[in-house]
């Protein structure tokens, strides 16, 4: 395509609230316009590198046996009053009324819409299994829409959704899914990691998410250095180090007169924070909790509220009130409360609050002294150990390019979707939900490919495969030669940018390096003087002189050459 006849309206600037390196660029080199928060305008550039993802997820899905369909995004409200989430979901949900003042909401996920289309359509097991999936617009009121086009208010999704008689149908599904999208993410050139994650608000018994490691990321993912076992801090568990115990052979109190926080107390008494126990109360449901960490971690909201539901922190006075004493002597001995302690803190002795202004105890053991109820409810750290080997864990920032739920009958059974078996007995369908953003591909791919200059496109989602640079369009010559090079470029079946623009070649070469199309191939004087065109790829900056009538088999050839890699 022509270049002076597209909308590529190319920067100079940065926008000014841009932040993000996907985000800057996406709308310094023309892919997007952002129309008001989270909502953004895809300009021509732009749809061509979503059209290019969606082509390669289709082929992928296609692949596993998916059946394309198009469900609509406006909802009525009974399906989700059914499964409860219309009451769970907050405001996240964008919600309004018909003109006969019937709720409704506009589609953030669609397995309510698939339970209801499966309740209809299927009848027997003879009609399982079944993939269905769609590219949709997807509508969530995020509280930050930000970094451009990672986190919008309207988005494409793929979802797709697997119909099961049982676990194991359930099980070969989703084990299909997890290595369709290990194909669609290598063949859009990121570099990824498959992590276990919190199912969240689509329930069930599992999922895993696509992580693509990036500091534009929102998610933080814990990695073991040496299996490469993985899994989302929200979910992560870790082996911190032990500290060396001392020798406290019984139970002691010891004054220490103003040292309430961890460090106080541990300079104190001359000893490892490590050997401290951090009491916390929380306010849940059915009232004050103790929750107990080892002295140096900090409680993990995610993992507390899996255990107990909805929490908050006890105000300064609340701790008065109930425990009798200041938060900074609060400790787990003698208080009718109930009491969750770090599993980490099932061995050692240890230093806690007495319940007592000014004084700690010392030669805590708990499990001897008090009773509680172990669970992991600590963060986990850089350096701390692997829960699966003996390497050490790593914390690195992600973005989440998909993720995938077991849903198993969380959908089926309100929404009444069964099949009879071969003996006629109903069943609910076991279900699987999986997406991908392919907003977030684009953008997670020039986080992980881009230079000072601009984009690095991977040739599978370029939105261009080569760019055709004529130097000087006011070259009668020059001219010649590039409009006899563009039609043999694409006679040859390549996609090709040709930047007819009358600019200067400065403009020129800036705009074809801040775009980031694989290879450019430039027309200029020496194409006139030597008969010679320069292939340029954008990656290496590797320049190569190529006689004129050579330049569509080398292009050619690079293309064969780097394929799928
Ligand atoms: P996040 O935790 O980042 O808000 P999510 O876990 O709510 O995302 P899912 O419901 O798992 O998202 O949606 C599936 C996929 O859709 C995500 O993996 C992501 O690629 C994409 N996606 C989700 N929310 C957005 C959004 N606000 N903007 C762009 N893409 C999104
Ligand atoms: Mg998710």
């Amino acid at each position: 395509m022509r270049w002076s006849t597209l909308l590529i309206p190319t920067l100079k600037e940065d926008p000014a609230e841009a932040e993000a390196v996907s985000h800057k660029l996406m709308v310094r080199s023309g892919l997007v316009r952002q129309l008001a928060a989270g909502l953004y305008c895809y300009l021509p550039l732009g749809q061509r590198v979503l059209e290019k993802i969606h082509a390669i997820i289709r082929e992928e899905m296609n692949r596993i046996g998916g059946q394309e369909l198009i469900l609509p995004v406006l909802h009525p409200a009974e399906l989700w009053q059914q499964t409860g989430r219309w009451a769970e979901i907050g405001e996240e949900m964008f919600r309004l009324k018909d003109r006969g003042k019937r709720d409704m909401c506009l589609g953030m996920t669609h397995e309510e819409i698939i339970a209801w289309l499966a309740a209809k359509e299927i009848r027997s097991y003879r009609e399982l299994p079944q993939i269905w999936y769609q590219i949709q617009v997807k509508f969530r009121d995020e509280a930050r829409p930000k970094s451009g086009v990672l986190r919008t208010r309207e988005f494409l999704m793929k979802d797709s959704y697997s119909l099961d008689a049982d676990e194991e149908g359930l099980q070969q599904s989703y084990e299909l899914h997890k290595e369709a999208y290990g194909r669609i993410f290598g063949r859009c050139g990121l570099n990824f990691y498959v992590v276990e994650s919190d199912p969240g608000m689509m329930g069930g018994a599992g999922s895993h998410e696509f992580m693509a490691p990036s500091p534009a990321g929102e998610d933080e993912v814990a990695r073991c250095k040496s299996c490469g076992h993985a899994a989302n801090v929200e979910m992560a568990a870790s082996r911190p180090t032990p500290p060396t115990f001392p020798s406290w052979s019984s139970l002691e109190e010891v004054p220490t007169p103003g040292a309430r926080s961890i460090e106080e107390v541990s300079r104190f008494l001359q000893i490892d924070p490590r050997l401290t126990l951090k009491t916390l109360m929380v306010i849940t449901g059915e009232g004050p909790l103790l929750c107990l960490l080892r002295g140096d971690h900090q409680l993990h909201e995610r993992k507390v509220q899996r255990l107990v539901g909805p929490y908050r922190p006890a105000h300064r006075d609340e701790v008065k009130e109930v425990a009798g004493v200041e938060a900074g002597f609060l400790g787990p001995l003698n208080l009718e409360l109930p009491l969750v302690i770090d599993e980490v803190l099932a061995e050692g002795v240890y230093v806690a609050g007495a319940n007592r202004e000014g004084y700690h105890l010392r030669g805590v053991v708990p499990g001897k002294h008090f009773s509680a109820r172990y669970a992991d409810i600590h963060q986990v750290r850089p350096g701390d150990g692997c829960v699966k080997c003996d390497g050490v864990i790593a914390v690195e920032r992600v973005i989440e390019v998909g993720n995938i739920f077991k849903l198993g009958t969380r959908y089926s059974t309100p929404l009444k979707a069964v099949y009879l078996d071969e003996k006629g007995q109903e069943h609910p369908i076991v279900m699987g939900s999986y997406g991908i953003g392919p907003a977030r591909i684009a953008a997670a791919a020039i986080e992980q490919n881009h230079d000072g200059e601009g984009t690095i496109w991977p040739e599978s989602i370029a939105p261009f495969q080569v760019h055709l640079l004529l130097v000087n369009v006011k070259d009668q010559k020059m001219r010649g030669l590039g409009e006899e090079l563009y039609r043999a470029l694409m006679a040859a079946g390549l996609e090709v940018l040709y930047d007819d623009r009358d600019e200067r070649p400065g403009v020129k070469f800036k705009d074809a390096d801040l775009l980031g199309i694989p290879y450019r191939v430039t027309v200029g004087n020496r194409a006139i003087r030597e008969g010679q065109v320069e292939i340029r790829r954008r990656r290496t900056k590797e320049d190569s002189l190529v006689p004129v009538a050579e330049t569509v088999p080398r292009v050619q050839a690079l293309f064969s050459r780097t394929r799928g890699g």
